[in-house]
């Protein structure tokens, strides 16, 4: 199997060689075609299996295939940490090169002012701690309105963290038409409730 054959366009077919990527890893192969199919996924995965990718290459792919000139984000990707935060901004920003996708990490104990600059020059991709997100959000400073995928990465540990509260007010933000992909490197029943409780129907992946 080759990204090629998961029907990755060349753009970022030619990212993903510089990169020196020989083959998607097998959580790439299930959950691209999943993704690419517009479908919402669970998927089970710890990092280190190369769920970033399978996130952000058929997010970018898609947002790609439709242009949009709104200038406000169509990706929004909520993780628990400001490390992993910019680990996901910079893995976007290696796929993304040759579609100039624009990027905007948003993250919480430093000032707004640059992440605000940001959203307002326009982007596509907002990668964000939910803390600060959900307080750009009610400052009106961001528009989540045209977010059209919705990926929640390491949503385990977001609750643990106690962010429950903080996605769920970021939820009502958001159209409810939307794409959902929720990632989660364990999967105990309330976990699971939470899932299904913002999915529709979806595709549970496991790796
Ligand atoms: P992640 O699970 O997203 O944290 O990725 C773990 C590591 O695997 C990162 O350093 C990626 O750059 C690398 N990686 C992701 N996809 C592939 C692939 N298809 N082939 C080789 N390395 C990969």
């Amino acid at each position: 199997m080759t990204f090629q054959d998961l029907n990755i366009i060349p753009p970022i077919l030619d990212a993903i060689r510089e990169m020196g990527y020989n083959n998607p890893s097998p959580i790439q192969e299930k959950a691209i075609p999943v993704i690419l199919s517009n479908k919402d996924l669970i998927g089970c995965a710890q990092t280190g299996t190369g769920k970033t990718a399978a996130f952000a290459i058929p997010s970018i792919q898609k947002i790609a295939a439709v242009k949009s000139s709104n200038g406000a984000p169509r990706v929004l990707v909520l993780t628990p940490t400001r490390e992993l935060a910019i680990q996901i901004e910079e893995n976007f920003k290696l796929y993304g090169k040759y579609l100039k996708t624009r990027q905007t990490l948003i993250f919480g104990g430093v000032s707004a002012n640059m992440q605000i600059s940001s959203l307002r020059k326009g982007t596509d991709i907002v990668i964000a701690t939910p803390g600060r997100l959900l307080d750009l959000a009610r400052q009106q400073e961001i528009k989540l309105s045209s977010v059209e995928i919705l990926v929640l990465d390491e949503a385990d540990t977001m609750l643990d963290m106690g962010f429950v509260n903080d996605i769920k007010k970021i939820l009502s933000f958001l159209p409810a038409k939307r794409q959902t992909l929720f990632f989660s490197a364990t999967m105990p029943p309330p976990i699971r409730k939470f899932a299904t409780s913002i999915l529709r129907e979806n595709v549970e992946i496991n790796v």
